[in-house]
């Protein structure tokens, strides 16, 4: 028999695949199991008549974090997926006819400052320099790194405290910017990983200095290229994946994890558990034949969890060549609209709108001469707002195509040849996602680090936690992140040692 030890990744979002690749290459013997009939998660992919949707993530970050993943298994990046950089970043819109074009060049960004409010040029450098700082700290120091006790969280409290952690991205923005719209074109990112901007801790700022430091990058042949990238990877290390394996019961006996069960039957035994699965789900349903599942659930259900989105993914037999690949549209408020999108009770009558247009970058994602997009408008959560998304989703959609004929793509109806949505019931049945939430437990200070589900379980010592639900948080270098912390504990626990980072 082999000395191997033997891992099951529960799940194939990013974050269980970056965790599968990692342990498969340095030394366990990894099977990775996927409730759907493809990998991805939240990164799925849709195709109808030519046309290619990215069902989830499309602002592809930190490159870096994705390279490591290969070169720490002896491979390049280059030769499995093609990253195309992505400029502007985001163009962002008001309905005043503002626009301002995000991106990586010094002198356009500050040309656009100057033309808004000449005096926050120089706030804005001292954001940017906040920002950095921020990031040097929390992200390159404490973003792959595990809280699993209290101490740990005690060791960076002073950092938390000069950074201002316990202030909101809105406010630590509104220090240095006056303009409100370059507030909010310098505030809205909290949005992408599930965060509130007026609660979501400063922190969170990093992300500007994130995106200036690497660009926002774009993979040929869209996100699930990426994802067949890391899928390959994963493979050709002779890891096992098996599609259309939904976990049904993670056994455990005498206070540890013993092996799991899939809904079809399919058993096996395992030395280690990780699940990238919801972490409400992984407690309550997957683990309901412990102590250990109902209790954890009970205070999970304690927490905030993020908002839900609504997609519309559309095909259209034109194009339109003044889009920008990445566009968010703001409406007419934004503090009101993100204060009913996180507590609800009902759906806004407004909205503000991220459109999605990859075949800016890549036009091999729709036929000769069309177009793909998808459009998201942030919704609450079922927990928030019980709307009946079979009746009221399709009423949505109209109102959120019309708004985009009106203002951004003018005859589109006239061209629609394809188009599906995606709602909070689809990422609640779906995806197995808590409340429907689409990016898990709400990113705020008193559910960061240490207060996050922790990357290994505190009672059932070889469970392991992986993806948006646990530290560091959503977002795919998030949960990159958090398979490189949640892994280096894997090997750890196992005597393994890992070859390089
Ligand atoms: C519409 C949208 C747009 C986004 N845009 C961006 C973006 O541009 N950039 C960015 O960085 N981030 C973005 N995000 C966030 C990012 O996509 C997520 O945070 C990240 O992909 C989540 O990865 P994960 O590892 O947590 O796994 P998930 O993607 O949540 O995958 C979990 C997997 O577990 C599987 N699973 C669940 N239950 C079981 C079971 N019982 N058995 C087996 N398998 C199971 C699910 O089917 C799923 O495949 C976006 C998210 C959404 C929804």
């Amino acid at each position: 028999m082999s000395e191997q030890p033997r891992a099951a990744v529960i799940g194939s979002g990013f974050g269980g695949l970056a965790l599968a690749i990692r342990l498969q290459a340095n030394g366990y013997q990894t099977t990775l199991l996927e409730k759907r009939d493809k990998p991805g998660g939240r990164a799925y992919v849709y195709e109808d008549q030519g046309f290619t949707f990215d069902g989830g993530p499309t602002v592809i970050t930190d490159p870096t974090a994705l390279e490591e993943l290969f070169t720490q298994a002896g491979r390049q990046m280059r030769d499995y997926v093609e990253l195309l950089p992505v400029d502007p970043m985001y163009r962002l819109c008001w309905e005043n006819g503002d626009v301002f074009d995000y991106t990586n060049d010094q002198e356009r960004l500050e040309r656009q400052i100057r033309e808004m409010n000449p005096d926050d040029v120089a706030g804005y450098r001292e954001f940017l320099q906040f920002s950095r700082d921020v990031f040097a700290e929390g992200y390159l120091k404490l973003g792959s790194v595990p809280f699993l006790d209290f101490r740990s969280m005690l060791r960076v409290a002073p950092q938390l405290v000069r950074l201002k952690a316990y202030r909101s991205v809105y406010s630590i923005v509104s220090r240095y910017i006056r303009n409100e719209h370059l507030r909010q074109a310098f505030s809205f990112h909290p949005l992408l990983v599930g965060g509130n901007p007026f609660k979501t801790s400063s922190i969170y700022a990093l992300i500007h200095a994130l995106e200036r430091e690497w660009g926002v990058w774009f993979p040929r042949g869209g996100t699930g290229a990426l994802i067949q990238a890391l899928v390959r990877l994963f493979e050709d290390l002779g890891g096992e994946f098996r599609l259309n394996a939904e976990v049904d019961e993670i056994l455990v006996t005498d206070g540890r994890v013993k092996g799991l069960r899939t809904a079809d039957g399919w058993s096996a035994e395992f030395d280690a558990v990780a699940s990238n699965a919801d972490v409400m789900h992984t407690y309550r349903h997957m683990l309901r034949g412990s102590e250990r599942g109902p209790k954890e659930a009970r205070r999970l259900a304690r927490m905030r969890y993020s908002m839900s989105l609504f997609v519309i993914y559309f095909g259209l037999n034109r194009t339109y060549p003044d889009l920008q690949h990445h566009m968010v549209l703001f409406g007419p408020r934004y503090r009101g609209l993100i204060n009913e999108i996180f507590n609800g009770p009902e759906l806004a009558d407004d909205f503000s709108l991220y459109l999605h247009a990859p075949t800016v970058t890549d036009p091999s994602l729709a036929p000769e001469g069309c177009s793909t997009y998808y459009v998201l408008s942030p919704v609450p959560h079922l927990g928030r707002a019980n709307i009946d998304w079979e009746v009221e989703g399709p009423k949505y959609a109209d109102r959120i195509l019309d708004y985009l004929g009106e203002h951004y793509l003018p005859g589109l109806r006239d061209h629609l040849v394809t188009m599906r949505l995606l709602t909070p019931a689809g990422f609640r049945d779906d995806l197995n996602s808590h409340l429907g939430s689409a990016f898990s437990v709400e990113p705020v200070l008193q559910q960061s680090a240490w207060f996050r589900p922790h990357n290994r379980d505190d009672r059932l010592s070889n469970l392991y936690l992986v993806g948006a639900g646990t530290h560091p948080g959503a977002g795919i270098p998030g949960v990159v992140g958090s398979a490189k912390a949640t892994a280096g504990l894997m090997l750890a626990d196992a005597g393994l040692t890992r070859r390089t980072a």
